[in-house]
């Protein structure tokens, strides 16, 4: 059984053709341009074929990639029809959407609403899907993986924020987190590697990646997290600003002359690494300018390693203990400065990692604390594309 995983963007489309006998990526690919001229990077095992073909919708997008993973030489499948059901990822599903589900024209009606919630991203969700279901057949199964699903159980006193209370019953004003996939994904993982089940165990998850957030996981379940309303709240990122004092916001409306459409642009694009070091978003390259002894790069690196050890203590407070720290995503999995500095601090919690296994880690999975350490850190690979292919199955109840 083949299942399509597809994670859309207002200009961009990730998929991913999963065949879930045994669990492997048959081909995958990016769409980009949407909208301006098109291309399509299609990768079939480590063959990468780059395609320029016009798509100004992104029903042509969808049209190109069937085409890609149906025809020539590099043709993955005979005809469309072998595909099962289709996994889309979705940014916001709000408090109503606790679990995958498939989708209906209802549900769609439903996302809707949640636009205002995450303009960035849900109309974006909606209009791939939209475009998706005129390509495939009606009977193909449409699953919808939210990225807040995992959070839902999150409790009040971590999710109500210390405003007037009817904002949240007019507005929906909450935390809502994100990244639920992946800190599903790894946190079930860890428990695995670790050969103990997931409900004894109390897990922090920190998924670094150009977006960031750190979660708390209490037998299984979402406690807290650090993104909030919008991807917005919590660490410094590659371009968002994370968790400021809120009157910053008014403050530089006013002094700047800034509009709201000028603060979100200076909080989402011009803030976080890029912000601090006035040089680059990637991790990489911040890495290599502080190596060359670029002030304003270190410091970037010192804010991310220092906000990083204060949400790992606060959340071990929060639960009351802390078995195992994850470190995943692209900063995650390859960053061991990162891992590093977020860890110096930890050893009045039991926690010590081995700097020299830490050094030659990436993206693979690895325990990189001394034996002596209480507390574990892994270094587990995410997966976001095959729990949304696994839910999908689950949801369309294939066989
Ligand atoms: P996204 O959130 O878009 O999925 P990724 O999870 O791929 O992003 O993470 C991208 C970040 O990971 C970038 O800042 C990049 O510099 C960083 N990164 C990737 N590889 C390495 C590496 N080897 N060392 C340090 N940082 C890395």
């Amino acid at each position: 059984m083949k299942i399509l995983v597809i994670n859309a963007g207002s200009s961009s489309l990730k998929y991913q053709l999963v065949e879930m006998a045994n669990e492997s990526v048959i081909a995958k690919g990016l769409c980009e341009r949407i909208g301006l001229d098109g291309k399509i990077v299609h990768q079939v095992g480590e063959k990468k074929i780059k395609y320029d073909v016009p798509f100004p919708t992104h029903q042509q997008a969808f049209e190109e990639l069937v085409k890609a993973l149906t025809t020539g030489d590099d043709a993955v499948l005979s005809d469309m029809g072998e595909i099962s059901a289709v996994g889309h990822r979705v940014v916001q599903g709000s408090d109503r959407f606790s679990d995958s589900a498939l989708i209906t024209e209802e549900m769609l009606k439903i996302l809707e609403s949640f636009n205002d919630l995450a303009p960035l991203h849900n109309p974006a969700n909606i209009m791939a899907i939209r475009a998706c279901m005129k390509v495939f057949d009606a009977g193909v199964p449409q699953v919808a993986v939210f990225d807040t699903a995992f959070h839902s159980s999150i409790p009040e006193k971590a999710f109500i924020y210390p405003i007037p209370y009817e904002m949240y019953e007019k507005h929906r004003i909450r935390r809502y987190g994100f990244h639920g996939t992946s800190h599903r994904y790894v946190s079930a993982r860890v428990a695995e590697l670790m050969g103990k089940p997931e409900t004894e165990l109390k897990i922090i998850t920190c998924h670094l990646g150009n977006g960031s957030s750190v979660a708390a996981i209490d037998g299984g379940k979402s406690v807290d997290t650090t993104m909030g309303l919008t991807p917005l709240e919590g660490l410094g990122m590659g371009t968002r600003c994370g968790s400021i004092d809120p009157s910053i916001v008014t403050f530089l409306m006013d002094k700047e002359g800034l509009d709201t459409k000028g603060i979100s642009d200076l909080m989402n694009k011009k803030s976080g690494y890029l912000g601090i070091s006035g040089l680059t978003n990637d991790l990489r390259d911040l890495q290599e300018a502080a190596d060359g002894g670029h002030k304003r790069a270190a410091l970037a690196l010192d804010i991310l390693g220092y906000q990083l050890l204060k949400y790992i203590g606060s959340y071990a407070a929060a639960m009351g203990g802390v078995d195992v720290v994850v470190f995943t995503g692209g900063i995650g999995e390859n960053s061991s400065g990162t891992r590093s500095k977020a860890c110096a601090g930890l050893g009045f919690i039991g926690l010590t990692i081995d700097e020299e296994i830490n050094k030659g880690v990436f993206s693979r999975e690895v325990d990189i604390t001394t034996p002596e350490s209480k507390v574990k850190v892994w270094v587990v690979p995410t997966n976001e594309e095959l729990v949304i292919a696994r839910d999908t199955k689950e949801v369309a109840k294939l066989k």
